[in-house]
């Protein structure tokens, strides 16, 4: 892996975040959005980020300074991939958004320069054509507050090419991620694999009143030694991420349970402003 210029695109929430990791570990970064507006936006979260690191890393003045001092900010998408070895794309889960974005950086970036996708839900090949360049395309998948939360999903499609599968590992690495590859495209990659139906069956139980939130998580405390119980888990998510995947499922199913508990989470937690830890209440209080 001989990556040194990194382009983030896409400034955003996970974008900035990604960004600044990756200057604080040493690699020079180029943060790209689409206008100084969205730029500015960045700025600002990166200078709360200088504070997180600070507080939550130990970090002194000095590093944060010198990670910051290794970005660069651009609007014009030629000049911040001009030399980039590796771009990290962070903009919208919109798929006509993402596809038009990799038909014009195909086209202007390096031979050389690898893309890789921080999408949550969406695969690899649905985009592999429009980079022009399959066998450097691939996926790395950033959990949110990516300096504690350190994880790296990072999972090729059927045409990467395995050398930039490999170099894509070591650089997650580099970058202060724990790797964890994925040898085949999985929708919800490994995390989301498991999380998702694990937080379903529980919210199903109790929909279905077999067992209440808290015999459901000491259930699974207990019997397994883990921290939280899935509705712990759900407070952690929030109660509003959690309805919007019941509801989707309930209109694609239409299956009474589903739409009980889209009810359920509606009118007991998101109207009562119980959105979980981020308003100190949702299935528990904080
Ligand atoms: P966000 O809305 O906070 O940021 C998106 C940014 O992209 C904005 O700054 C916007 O101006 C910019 N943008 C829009 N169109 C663009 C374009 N054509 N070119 C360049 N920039 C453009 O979004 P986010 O939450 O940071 O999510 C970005 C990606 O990261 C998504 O694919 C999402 O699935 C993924 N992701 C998000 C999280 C999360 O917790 N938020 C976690 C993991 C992965």
């Amino acid at each position: 892996m001989d990556y040194k210029n990194i382009t983030v695109a896409g400034s955003g929430v996970l974008g900035s975040q990604i960004a600044f990791q990756t200057a604080f570990k040493g690699f020079e970064v180029t943060v790209y959005d689409l206008n100084d507006e969205a730029l500015e936006k960045a700025k600002g979260r990166i200078i709360k980020l200088k504070e997180n690191y600070k507080a939550d890393l130990g970090a002194s003045d000095a590093e944060v300074d010198a990670a910051y001092s290794r970005m660069a900010f651009q609007t014009d998408l030629a000049q911040a991939v001009s030399k980039a070895d590796l771009v990290i794309e962070a903009i919208p889960e919109v798929v006509a958004i993402k596809t038009e974005f990799y038909q014009k950086l195909g086209k202007i970036a390096p031979a050389h320069t690898v893309f890789a996708t921080n999408s949550s839900t969406l695969l690899p090949s649905q985009f592999a054509e429009a980079t022009g360049r399959p066998e450097k395309f691939l996926a790395i998948h950033f959990a949110n507050t990516i300096w504690i939360n350190n994880t790296a999903e990072i999972m090729k499609h059927p045409g990467t090419d395995e050398k930039v599968f490999n170099d894509l590992i070591e650089f997650a690495k580099a970058i202060g991620m724990v790797a964890l590859p994925l040898h085949k495209e999985q929708p919800g990659y490994i995390l989301n694999s498991l999380l998702v139906p694990f937080l379903e069956a529980a919210e199903l139980l109790l929909v279905k009143e077999v067992a209440d939130v808290q015999t459901v998580d000491k259930t699974w405390m207990i019997a397994t030694g883990a921290p939280l119980g899935p509705f712990a888990i759900l407070d952690v998510v929030g109660i509003r991420t959690a309805h919007n995947i019941v509801q989707a499922k309930a209109a694609a199913t239409g299956n009474e349970d589903f739409k009980k508990l889209a009810a359920l989470l509606q009118t007991e937690y998101i109207d009562q402003g119980k959105l979980g830890r981020e308003t100190g209440e949702g299935f528990y209080k904080y």
